[in-house]
């Protein structure tokens, strides 16, 4: 189902200047439509954020393809993702052969997350907790994406990843953020590239901001 539409997507992210054929490759595969709502399926193939409730949003696929480009991801590259959201960004890791970890800190889109997973026989990790203190248990990751916007850089996620590994998170207020992609050095340091202007819903937590 919606083969066409999803060709049209990954046709129109690549003419966006998304190289990374890996990543296009996985997009074309992951059926985004299965993880959003009934009510808005019928736009899963347009290139935009659609709400998940909750007042959260699975990411534009766009963005989704920009994150997961600069994540460089190999197969058996151990993914730690927080925000786990509608779980698209995990099946999207998953596809490309990572093994993933995905936190989600909301009780009620962790479990529909677990349940896709379930259904699409996705072997993924996920837990519902505060993500911007990590998964010390499974540490260190080759790679750590987080797809919710905070204040800074929290400093258990820097901890948690393997030298050469790569961080790729937003950073900024509220409203923007520039998505910082951090490479671990040594154990203190990093190199850091950044593209700016997106906006994602806020990282709420311990590290992140607080409140709702
Ligand atoms: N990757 C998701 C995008 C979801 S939006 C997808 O593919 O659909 C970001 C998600 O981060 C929201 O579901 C929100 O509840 C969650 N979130 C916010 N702060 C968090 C935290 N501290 N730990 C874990 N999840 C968090």
């Amino acid at each position: 189902m919606f083969e066409e539409d999803r060709l049209e997507l990954v046709n129109s992210l690549r003419k966006k200047g998304i190289t990374d054929e890996r990543v296009l490759d996985a997009m074309l595969k992951v059926e985004r439509h299965l993880f959003v709502p009934e009510a808005v399926r019928h736009h899963a193939y347009k290139d935009i954020a659609l709400p998940i409730g909750y007042g959260q949003t699975i990411s534009q696929p766009y963005t989704v393809a920009i994150m997961t480009q600069a994540l460089k991801v190999q197969p058996g590259h151990k993914v730690l993702e927080i925000g786990t959201g509608s779980g698209y960004q995990a099946a999207i890791l998953y596809e490309m052969g990572a093994k993933v970890f995905t936190i989600e800190r909301n009780y009620e889109l962790y479990n529909r997350a677990l349940k896709i997973f379930d259904e699409l026989n996705l072997r993924i990790a996920a837990r519902c907790s505060d993500g911007t203190i990590g998964w010390e248990e499974f540490s260190p990751y080759d790679r750590i994406i987080v797809t919710a916007g905070s204040p800074s850089i929290p400093k258990n996620l820097k901890k948690q990843l393997a030298i050469d590994g790569i961080l790729v998170i937003p950073v900024g207020d509220r409203q923007t953020q520039v998505l910082k992609i951090l490479t671990k050095i040594s154990e203190e340091e990093f190199r850091v590239n950044e593209i700016p202007y997106f906006a994602f819903v806020p990282l709420v937590g311990k590290e992140g901001w607080n409140g709702k």
